[in-house]
């Protein structure tokens, strides 16, 4: 069994994050979960994780678009489980419009949580992890760090810059022990995609059937959706201790689609 670590995953109450903690605790990690949910969902979810795997599981509510609440996610993560030694950044939102249409809310929102959460999170964690010598760093990008499609202004943009802090930090770190990769996954159906499906209907002016057909599934070459589990076992890798020499990737989980 893998050495008991702590780890901390935002936006993780729901698609991706949950399934990325899952995967963690699987492996006998301490999980801080973060995102929003009720009460009771949450209380489930910490119950159902630590009874299951045998872990400690702790909650923050922090908006990670905020960054003092990411320093309280953090103390709170040190006082509750300890040092944090697997730092997962994963909260993320989506808007599709034209830009001359983008609600300029929405971009501070998106590279708020989708990119600048990110920077504060790790800058936060990172000197604790130097100092043990041990930390893995895994941002949750998209196959929008590497391509863009029309519409997502922002989200590519905050994708993309997620790449090159990835790549900063890694190099930054790269002699500490501390890996920091990002993964790049296609479509998976989570509330996030479920949700910009009828956006994007509206977007082109076609049915959302079309959409799923037409847009998202006709970029994967495997012509299915990526599944959260999929993603999960990649970032559970990516954690390891015997994948100490993996680090400054962007590592694309998409089903093909950035090979075109
Ligand atoms: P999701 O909507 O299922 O989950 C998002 C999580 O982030 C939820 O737990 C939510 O509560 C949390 N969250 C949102 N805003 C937050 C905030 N301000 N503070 C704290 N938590 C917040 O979405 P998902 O599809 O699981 O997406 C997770 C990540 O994966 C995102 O970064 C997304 O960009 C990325 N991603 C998703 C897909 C996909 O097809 N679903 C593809 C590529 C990348």
């Amino acid at each position: 069994m893998a050495v008991k670590r702590n780890a901390l995953i935002t936006g993780s109450t729901s698609g991706i994050g949950l399934g990325i903690a899952r995967s963690l605790a699987a492996l006998g990690h301490n999980i801080m979960l973060n995102g929003f949910a009720d009460r009771e969902e949450i209380e489930h979810l910490k119950a159902d994780i630590a009874t299951t795997y045998n872990v400690k599981v702790a909650y923050s509510n922090a908006d990670v678009s905020k960054a003092e609440a990411i320093a309280g996610a953090i103390d709170q993560a040190k006082a509750e489980l300890g040092d944090i030694d697997i730092l997962v950044n994963n909260a993320g939102i989506q808007f599709v419009s034209p830009i001359e249409d983008f609600p300029i809310e929405k971009w501070n929102a998106i590279i708020a949580i989708d990119l600048a959460a990110a920077f504060h999170a790790i800058r936060l964690v990172l000197p604790g992890m130097k100092a043990r010598g041990f930390g893995r760093i895994i941002n949750v990008a998209s196959a929008h760090a590497l391509i863009a499609s029309p519409f997502k202004s922002a989200y590519v943009s905050a994708k993309h810059g997620i790449a090159g802090l990835t790549k900063t930090v890694a190099l930054e770190a790269a002699e500490h022990g501390v890996t920091v990769n990002a993964i790049c996954p296609g479509y998976v159906l989570t509330p996030l995609v479920q949700k910009q499906i009828p956006d994007q209907a509206h977007a082109r002016g076609i049915s959302e059937e079309a959409v799923v057909r037409d847009v998202l599934l006709a970029a994967q070459p495997t012509k299915r959706f990526i599944t959260v589990e999929e993603v999960a076992a990649l970032a559970a890798f990516l954690a390891d201790q015997q994948t100490a020499s993996i680090t400054g990737a962007i590592i694309p989980i998409d089903g093909g689609w950035t090979a075109h």
